[in-house]
């Protein structure tokens, strides 16, 4: 595997089909699944890791976001990935940008309600990769299912010529969806955490056995978090997964998401309804084995 920080170099070192997994670090099994994903349909597998300044708001957690470049190393060879492409800040930006991408409508509920600007300096750091690495593929996570829909539209408005492909949430084994953020919890609050994927299936087996109104699925969510002292409920909302607008009934494809503050996290978790055969089936991710990788020594 190659470690490279410029654009260019990632770029020189491409060759057939290539497959990006844009990152901001600290790997986790989610991260994983998207290396394999690509390693799987890809000639060469790029990675880039960059925690970008431009998607935090004032008071977030950019400081102290975790960052271990030895460590995501490792587990990136690991995985088959031929290129990590891990920037410095004046790679990215070199002036201070003055171009922004906007995705109108798609960014402004749910995560974005609570982190304005977040997406447009995401979608602006996304198209700056597509842009600089060239790839043919995308792999993003469903896990952010509301930056996969504005990267997903925002390729589709600039002509990016890539292919964005969504991927299944990997969960750790008692359900909690993996988190780089995850590493903030206590043990206690790790536990409480474990309420949103609760509600979330909850919710998703109401839906399976006929339920249909997104209030009441909501509900199911919003009271399986409210009823954990140290989880703060931010939102349960059924949303139409392209254009991300409120669905009073599920009957078209659509993600249930929750967002919730536990301790000085701000986590989010969904289900996906997906069509299968006429019907929309829920899509709960994949359940590890064993404990994640996030909180044991990588060598
Ligand atoms: P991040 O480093 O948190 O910005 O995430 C990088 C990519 O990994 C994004 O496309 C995320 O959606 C994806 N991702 C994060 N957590 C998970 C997870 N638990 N399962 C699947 N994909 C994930």
């Amino acid at each position: 595997m190659k470690l490279v920080e410029t654009l260019a170099e990632a770029r020189d070192l491409r060759s057939g089909v290539t497959g990006l997994v844009p990152t901001m670090g600290y790997f986790h099994e989610g991260h994983l699944s998207l290396m394999s994903a690509a390693r799987a349909e890809c000639d060469t597998v790029l990675v880039s890791l960059f925690v970008n300044p431009l998607q935090f708001g004032p008071g977030e957690d950019l400081d102290r976001y975790p960052r271990d470049l030895e460590r995501d190393s490792q587990l990136a060879e690991a995985e088959g990935v031929d290129v990590l492409f891990a920037p410095a800040l004046r790679e990215m930006y070199p002036d201070q940008p003055r171009t922004r991408v906007s995705v109108a409508s798609l960014a402004s509920g749910l995560s974005g309600r609570a982190r304005p600007g977040h997406f447009e300096g995401m979608a602006t750091v996304v198209a700056k990769l597509f842009a600089g690495l060239q790839a043919e593929r995308a792999y993003l996570g469903r896990k952010d299912a509301q930056q996969l829909a504005v990267v997903r539209r925002m390729a589709a408005d600039l002509s990016f010529p890539i292919e964005v492909i969504g991927c299944p949430i990997v969960r750790e084994q008692d359900g909690l969806a993996l988190s780089s953020r995850n590493v903030y919890l206590s043990p206690e609050e790790r536990r409480a955490a474990t309420a949103l994927s609760r509600g979330l299936m909850l919710a998703s087996d109401a839906a399976a056995a006929g339920e249909t109104s997104g209030a009441a699925l909501e509900e199911a969510a919003m009271a399986e978090m409210g009823a954990e002292p140290l989880v703060e409920p931010e939102y349960a909302e059924l949303t139409e997964a392209e254009e991300v607008t409120r669905l009073p009934r599920l009957d078209r494809p659509c993600f249930l998401e929750v967002a919730a503050r536990v301790g000085s996290a701000r986590l989010i978790d969904n289900v996906h309804f997906l069509p299968h055969d006429d019907l929309l089936m829920p899509d709960r991710g994949v359940r590890l084995s064993a404990p994640s990788l996030l909180y044991r020594e990588v060598s």
